[in-house]
């Protein structure tokens, strides 16, 4: 997989912050920017998030007694048009720390730059499979439209977790030789017939030096590459160097990270899991973002200056 490194020539338009995720600690913060006049990227989904949409009544929003989900998501998604902020419909699979900006890497392998990045992904990252971290990046992918070139002519699975990745396994099939794919959800799938619907259950993943066999319940599949297609990322393989605590990310109250320039908000630095909290949290991100971004325009011009 490809990745920037430090001091690499830029890839064009540099935006002010990218904010991952759509749900309310997303959105909060898109929305504190905008209001802010900064210019902002904000990755996630159209349908905003599940767990909004999802909720069947909500009765501690403050302001909007017993709303439900979908009306909650609708007033969100009004909010957002009302304020001219677009949602770029991808999911970032890598974040890297450039130095002076960050890169985000999404699924569909489009590199974005930003000064600053908030990260509001959720907590639904789930464990990850055994083997899974251990070969990361030597047989084990994230990404099948960025890596589907290293695995011409070979056998492949896919492990997808919603019906949407049904593309990328019909895109590894006009690369691959081989492509079984693993539904790790209810739904029919619907895939050529070039492609071997497995339904069982993966339990890890094995080899020597690099990822060779994919162990399900019932069988086992050797393979050359094992794709695994979550739309959530853990926090740490999200964004390399990031400090983490019980699997939540670990931030002071202004939300940032270790990482100058990056904030976090939301389910992903820790309970109590609200919505309320979660739009909160996200307005102090972005404001802490626009103060680093003013000290770092200070920064410049004292510089320029000297
Ligand atoms: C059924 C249900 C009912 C609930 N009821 C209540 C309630 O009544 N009251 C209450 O306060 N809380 C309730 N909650 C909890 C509440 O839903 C969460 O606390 C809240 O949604 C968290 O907001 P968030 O923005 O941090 O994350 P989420 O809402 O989880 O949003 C995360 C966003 O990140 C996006 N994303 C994830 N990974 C990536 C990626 N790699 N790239 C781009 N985008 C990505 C997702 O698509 C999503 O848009 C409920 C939860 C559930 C599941």
């Amino acid at each position: 997989m490809y990745k920037p490194q430090k001091g690499e020539e830029s890839v064009g338009e540099r935006y002010d912050v990218a904010v991952i995720g759509t749900g309310p600690a997303g959105l909060s913060a898109a929305i504190t920017l905008k209001i802010r006049n900064k210019s902002i990227l904000l990755f996630g989904s159209k349908n905003l998030s599940e767990k909004v949409g999802k909720a069947h009544e909500i009765n501690n929003y403050l302001g909007l007694p017993a709303i439900k989900g979908e009306d909650l998501a609708n007033r969100f998604a009004e909010h957002l048009k009302q304020m001219e902020i677009d949602i770029t419909e991808d999911a970032i699979t890598s974040v890297y720390a450039m130095g002076e900006y960050y890169t985000v890497q999404t699924r569909t392998n489009e590199m974005y730059e930003a000064t600053a990045v908030i990260l509001a992904t959720g907590v639904d990252f789930g464990k990850p499979y055994p083997g899974e971290e251990q070969f990361l990046g030597r047989g084990v992918s994230y990404c099948a439209t960025c890596d589907a070139p290293l695995y011409k002519k070979k056998r492949v699975a896919i492990i997808g977790f919603s019906p949407k990745e049904e593309a990328e396994a019909e895109f590894m099939a006009e690369v691959a030789a081989e492509v079984y794919y693993i539904p790790v959800y209810k739904e029919p799938v619907s895939l050529g017939n070039q492609i071997q619907v497995v339904r069982d259950v993966p339990v890890s993943i094995e080899g020597e030096k690099k990822a060779e066999r994919l162990l399900l319940k019932e069988r086992e599949l050797a393979v050359d590459g094992i794709f695994i297609l979550r739309e959530s990322v853990s926090p740490s393989r999200l964004v390399p160097g990031l400090s983490v605590e019980e699997n939540h990310v670990a931030v002071n109250r202004r939300m940032e990270t270790n990482l100058k320039g990056c904030f976090a908000c939301g389910d992903i630095v820790g309970p109590p899991y609200q919505y309320i909290k979660s739009a909160g949290e996200g307005n102090v991100a972005a404001l802490a973002a626009v103060s680093y971004l003013d000290q770092k325009k200070k920064e410049q011009k004292e510089k320029a200056d000297q």
